[in-house]
């Protein structure tokens, strides 16, 4: 199974990724952790990404296709996977066409005023990659994983910033609604309940 969540920074994607990875044991390609991973790691890709994402921008479309099918390409993608923040743009889905055969789209609509309050309040683990919030997903104790690892905010997490990506996402994401609706691949679901009762209701 090949799926694809569609929807606004702060959505829910990532947080419903790993219930589905979990439930049916396909991996969670996420477009912002690798890049994410390439700053902490000094890579050439990662030094360029940066200045991308620290503005709220999206990093040019031929990087992410080239990250992209290389990681596609690994065995742990044969059965299926998740991708949570790709594509992010029509050119990155018209190339994904020549790559994949996707079967599903999933939108997860979520109303603008939740989605500040979800990216402000979020906290993030580097060591395992769970994500918490302060509000409606506290940690077990204060600012630590429940694996041991210290919680941070994201740079790109902070309100400025977060208004910036949520226009990114109006202007360049938002048409991919119409173009895999166009195609009939595109399921909406209600992202506004709790985390539990979305995933019980699409997937
Ligand atoms: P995305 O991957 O789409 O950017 P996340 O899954 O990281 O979004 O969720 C953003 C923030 O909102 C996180 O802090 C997460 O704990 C919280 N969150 C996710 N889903 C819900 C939900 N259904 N209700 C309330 N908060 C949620
Ligand atoms: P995310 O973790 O999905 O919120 O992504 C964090 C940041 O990484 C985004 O604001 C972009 O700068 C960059 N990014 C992630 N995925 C993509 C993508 N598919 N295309 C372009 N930029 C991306």
């Amino acid at each position: 199974m090949k799926i694809i969540l569609l929807g606004a920074p702060g959505a829910g994607k990532g947080t419903q990724s790993k219930f589905i990875t979990e439930q049916y044991g396909i991996p969670q390609i996420s477009t912002g952790d690798i890049l994410r991973k390439a700053v902490r790691e000094g890579t050439e890709i990662g030094k360029m990404a940066k200045s991308y994402m620290d503005q709220g921008k999206l990093v040019p479309d031929d990087v992410i296709i080239e990250i992209m099918k290389a990681r596609l390409n690994e065995p742990d993608c044969s059965k299926g996977y998740i991708l949570d923040g790709f594509p992010r743009t029509l050119k990155q889905a018209e190339k994904l066409e020549s790559i994949a055969q996707i079967d599903v789209v999933i939108n997860i609509e979520v109303s603008t005023e939740s989605l500040l309050e979800r990216l402000t309040g979020r906290r993030s683990c580097p060591k395992c990659g769970a994500v918490y919030h302060i509000k409606f997903n506290p940690p077990p104790e204060d600012g630590k994983c429940k694996c041991g690892g210290e919680l941070y905010q994201r740079d790109d997490d902070r309100e400025e910033t977060v208004r910036k990506r949520l226009e990114t996402y109006r202007t360049q994401t938002e048409p991919l609604i119409e173009y895999y609706s166009s195609k009939n691949l595109l399921k909406s679901v209600d992202g506004n309940k709790t985390p539990t009762e979305v995933f019980q209701e699409k997937f």
